[in-house]
This record gives structure tokens, C-alpha cells and sequence, in this order.
């Protein structure tokens, strides 16, 4: 067995970029260091923060949770509240807001839970079903992840947070900027950064990463060494994403060439650099006109989606109050969705009479 390279016990950890053996004491301490390092160098958090550790039940939302509640102890006048968005997963959600409800009221955090059934009326199985009568082409990871950010820095606003903590770590961000690559999205890899989002905004809450220099095979350790890693879970809906075919690839690229994972993210904050000094991702942001959230266009994301999906309904004095820009966004999605109905009428169409030809 390895020994630890600083004290000779038994080793939990070997990096196999330096070669470096640790200890479970070690690698705690080694985990610390690197957090903290992160939480300084970006100034993460100031003394007085009222911190949403948005929590999923999982354990990098976990060990996020648990690590900064153990900060919040040398750090006085930190408030720590724990909020997890339940999409409505069955089979799944369920049973990662029971263990958030279990380490929460170990550690004696605070936590709210926000559910898309209540705040949006479905839950993300029936959005998802809905999404499939009326043909539209999103992946469940859009529906998701847009509704979760939204419902995220609303419900953080609500309790009084000034700044939503996020669980993602170095694998997951670097996944996000390869996701984006493919894309063509700069604007997305602009905010990649440790703080994220347009920040000028009465109602946004910033959101930080505190892991984003930590591995993910890390994180995970340490949800091990703390006891709230019950194995590896994933959602039902995650295989039909392309962050999982890019997690592959990037795990396989890392077992080769061991640290292409820490030269990824060095890329990314490059680019990040370069893309901040072309003023790109910094535009204005704006107030969607339907639901008065923070939005990069005059209707929000997430009340387009609700528009596409028919459960958001504006009724036409409703339309004719809005201001020609997001009332121009409406009519051209209500355009497309109508074509794209057509479309899939036609195609349905045509493989039934295929299909009558064959059986003939
Ligand atoms: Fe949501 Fe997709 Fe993550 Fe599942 S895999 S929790 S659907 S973003």
C-alpha cells in the first residue's frame, strides 16, 4: 500500500500528475488549501455574506455545503442556508433531498427547498413529456438548467442571500467550456469565470464557484472521508446530454495524459482574459418585460421556454402592453413553433404512408 509522502501512513490519495501520496489527514488539509487559495484569489465572499449553497443532494453540492459550513465557523458574521431546487425527477430527486434534509439538519444548516411543481405548476418529467407532444427540439438538460437558474437567484433573492454558492467543479466547468467550444458560444465562455453571471442587475444574486480548481475525483473524496457519499447516482436524464459523451472523452484524455484536465481550465481562463478585454460577455443587462428577472434579451429564457411549452399563455392586450422588442421575440417563436409544426405533421404524414406502402 502507498505510504503518505509527508508522514508515512497509509495513502487515500496519489496525484498522478506530481506523484504525491496523502494521508487522509493530509489530503484534508491539501483540500482546504486548495479552496481556500480559490476563495481569496478571486474574493469569493465577503465578511458579512448571507451564502445560498445551491445543493442538489449530490456530493459535490454536499461537500460544498459541509466544507463552507465548517469556514462560516472562522469566518463570524457569515450566514450559511442551504437551497436545493427539486426538479421533479422521479426516481432520482426524491431521494437527494432526503439526504440534504439528513446532512442539513446534522450540520444544523438552514435549507429551503424550491420545486419546479409548485413555482412552475409541472415538474420536470411532465415538462419534458409536454416538451415531446408539441415537437420541441430541447434536450431535458435545457428545460432544467434553465428553469433551476432561474428559480435559483429568485428563491436566493427571496431569503435575503447575497451571493448563491455553486458545487461545480473542475471537471464540470471544464466540460461546460467544451460544450460551449462546440457551440461557437463566446459569449457562454466569457462567464465561465470562478464569479459568474452579469452582475449589474438589481435583482441578480452573483454566483461563485468555490471548487473550480478542484477536481472532481477530489470532491469526491472528500464526500467519502465525510460520510454523505452513498455512490455513484447519475439522473435518468444525464445520457442524453452531450456534457455526458464530452465527460467521457475528457476522463479518457486525462487517464492518457495525466493533467490535461488543470491545461483546459489554464485555457479557459486565458480566453476568458482575452475575451473580457474584447468587451465580450459584458453586455447590458436586461429586465425580461413578462416576469421582471434579469435577462440577456426582453423576454427571459425561461419564459420563452414557458411559451413554447404552452404553459405560459399571454393573452392579446397582454401582448399589445409589451414593449416592440419582446413582443418581435413572441411572435417570431410562436412562428417558428407553428412551422415547425407543420413540419412534423408533414413528416408524420409522409412516414405513415411509408409505412402503409410497406405493410402492403
Ligand atoms: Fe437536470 Fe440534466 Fe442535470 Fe438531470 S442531468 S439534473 S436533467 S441538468
Amino acid at each position: 500500500m502507498a505510504k503518505c509522502s509527508l508522514c508515512g501512513r497509509p495513502a487515500i490519495y496519489i496525484s498522478r500528475i506530481s506523484g504525491v501520496a496523502l494521508c487522509e489527514k493530509h489530503f484534508l488539509e491539501y483540500f482546504d488549501r486548495k479552496v481556500r487559495r480559490t476563495i481569496r484569489k478571486y474574493k469569493l465572499f465577503k465578511p458579512k455574506d448571507h451564502i445560498a449553497v445551491a445543493v442538489s443532494g449530490g456530493k459535490d453540492s454536499l461537500s460544498l455545503l459541509h466544507y463552507l459550513h465548517k469556514l462560516s465557523r472562522r469566518v463570524p458574521g457569515w450566514k450559511i442556508t442551504a437551497l436545493l431546487v427539486d426538479e421533479g425527477i422521479r426516481g432520482y430527486r426524491e431521494y437527494t433531498v432526503k439526504r440534504l434534509e439528513k446532512v442539513a439538519s446534522e450540520l444544523g444548516v438552514d435549507y429551503v427547498v424550491v420545486r419546479f411543481k409548485d413555482e412552475l405548476g409541472f415538474t420536470l418529467d411532465k415538462i419534458v413529456k409536454i416538451a415531446l407532444e408539441r415537437g420541441l427540439p430541447y434536450k431535458p438538460c435545457t428545460f432544467c438548467g434553465v428553469f433551476r437558474r432561474y428559480l435559483l437567484n429568485k428563491k436566493a433573492r427571496e431569503i435575503g442571500a447575497a451571493v448563491i454558492a455553486t458545487g461545480h467543479n473542475l471537471d464540470d466547468i471544464i466540460q461546460t467550456y467544451m460544450m460551449n467550444i462546440i457551440d461557437n458560444d463566446w459569449t457562454k465562455i466569457a462567464r465561465l469565470g470562478p464569479v459568474s453571471g452579469p452582475a449589474h442587475h438589481p435583482r441578480f444574486v452573483r454566483k461563485v464557484k468555490p471548487f473550480y480548481e478542484v477536481l472532481e475525483k477530489e470532491t469526491t473524496i472528500y464526500a467519502i472521508l465525510n460520510g454523505f457519499y452513498e455512490g455513484f447516482e447519475e439522473c435518468p436524464y444525464a445520457r442524453f446530454g452531450v456534457r455526458w459523451t464530452v465527460r467521457k472523452m475528457l476522463n479518457q484524455l486525462e487517464e492518457q495524459y495525466p493533467g490535461v484536465k488543470y491545461s483546459i481550465l489554464q485555457s479557459l481562463l486565458t480566453a476568458i482574459d482575452m475575451l473580457n478585454k474584447l468587451g465580450i460577455g459584458e453586455g447590458e443587462v436586461e429586465t425580461c418585460a413578462i416576469c421582471g428577472e434579469p435577462s440577456a434579451h426582453p423576454v427571459c429564457r425561461a419564459c420563452m421556454l414557458k411559451i413554447e411549452l404552452g404553459i405560459l399563455e399571454l393573452s392579446p392586450e397582454k401582448l399589445a402592453q409589451l414593449p416592440p422588442s419582446a413582443r418581435k421575440m413572441i411572435e417570431s417563436s410562436l412562428k417558428l413553433y407553428e412551422r415547425r409544426n407543420a413540419q412534423n405533421k408533414q413528416t408524420n404524414k409522409t412516414s405513415r404512408g411509408v409505412d402503409e406502402a410497406a405493410s402492403f
